[in-house]
């Protein structure tokens, strides 16, 4: 779809993927007004398609736009193009457990115009993409995170908790760093304190401490991530505590030192769930569960997954069949 003001979002078509061709000066090449989100659809054995709560990426699209300053774009009509683009592509979807058809929604300003301010002509796609499992096998891999305490990823009053292309950007130095030392991902801490833990670099961060979940409250630099929504549902639903509050990553590592800090794992799109099995914060090294994946985290990712390909009941209706 594209946007001007006079015709609003108009023009919905499917086409090959082909290269795009936009104006050197077309504004997201200067001032990166460009949001975008991340979905999956899978098949169940026994031929369906699902795909696991698109309308929270598409309430989520909508909180992007608002806070860049991209014209809204009727729930409907999202929704629409999705399932459309997945009938088109039913057939990419591969067959096996573990693999799924990513999709990719996303917005950028196309409007030829070298002053600051918002553009007023934009376009809206959606690519998409079979992708293989993220694990082979049901066996989980943890991972080992760097807790970053220098550079921030986002600042109170910024845009950390909308999915904006700049988020992303501003995070590459430190997962360069993390990775030359070791590590697969970074921890981030608050942008004005460096005190409190946020989130992982595309995942929502939660830590079983006790026998109790405690996961950071969104505080406007969080990603409000779909994963960690289902996870709070679910240990809710268990019978589990769960605490949304921040947590300074000193608790952490007092919690680790008195033999309490039983599972960290992150949550997101891709990986579901992802056990951490090592956590580095300082000259502390924290090592989890011997580098092997608990069962707390275990438990969730066969529960989320086996919703999502249609092997276990649906009873908080996440799913949709397209
Ligand atoms: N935080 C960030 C910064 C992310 O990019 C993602 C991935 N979308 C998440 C958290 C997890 O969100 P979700 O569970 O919706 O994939």
């Amino acid at each position: 779809l594209d946007y001007n003001k006079v015709q609003g979002w108009h023009s919905p078509r499917i086409v090959p993927f082909e290269p795009l061709v936009l104006s050197p000066s077309a504004m997201v090449f200067h001032y990166g007004q460009a949001i975008f989100e991340g979905l999956k659809a899978y098949k169940t054995n026994d031929g369906r398609t699902l795909l696991f709560r698109p309308d929270k990426n598409i309430e989520r699209l909508n909180r992007s736009c608002e806070r860049m300053c991209i014209p809204p774009i009727a729930p409907d009509l999202v929704l629409e193009a999705i399932v459309r683009l997945v009938e088109v592509e039913r057939d990419w979807i591969p067959n096996k457990e573990g693999t799924s058809l990513y999709i990719r929604p996303f917005i950028i300003a196309t409007e030829p115009y070298l002053g600051v301010r918002p553009a007023s002509e934009y376009k809206f796609m959606i690519i998409l993409s079979p992708v293989g499992a993220y694990y082979s096998g049901r066996q989980l891999v943890p991972v080992k995170i760097y807790v970053e305490d220098e550079y921030v990823r986002a600042v109170p009053g910024g845009v950390g908790h909308v999915k904006t292309s700049g988020n992303y950007a501003a995070s590459l130095y430190a997962q360069k760093k993390a990775e030359e030392l070791g590590y697969d991902q970074v921890l981030w801490l608050d942008g004005k304190e460096n005190k409190y833990v946020e989130e992982v670099g595309s995942m929502n961060i939660f830590f079983k401490i006790n026998g109790e979940v405690y996961t950071p409250k969104l505080n406007g630099s969080i990603l409000s991530g779909i994963t960690r929504d289902s996870v709070i549902q679910l240990v809710k639903d268990w019978g589990v505590p769960v605490h949304e509050e921040r947590i300074s990553i000193e608790d952490i590592f007092n919690a680790y030192k008195n033999g309490e800090l039983e599972e960290v794992f992150g949550t997101g799109t891709a990986a579901v769930i992802s056990p951490v099995g090592e956590l580095k914060w300082n000259e502390h090294k924290m090592l989890l569960n011997n580098s092997e994946t608990g069962e707390f985290s275990k438990k969730l990712y066969e529960t989320i997954t086996n919703i999502q390909y249609g092997k276990a009941e649906d009873k908080f209706g996440w799913t949709k069949e397209v």
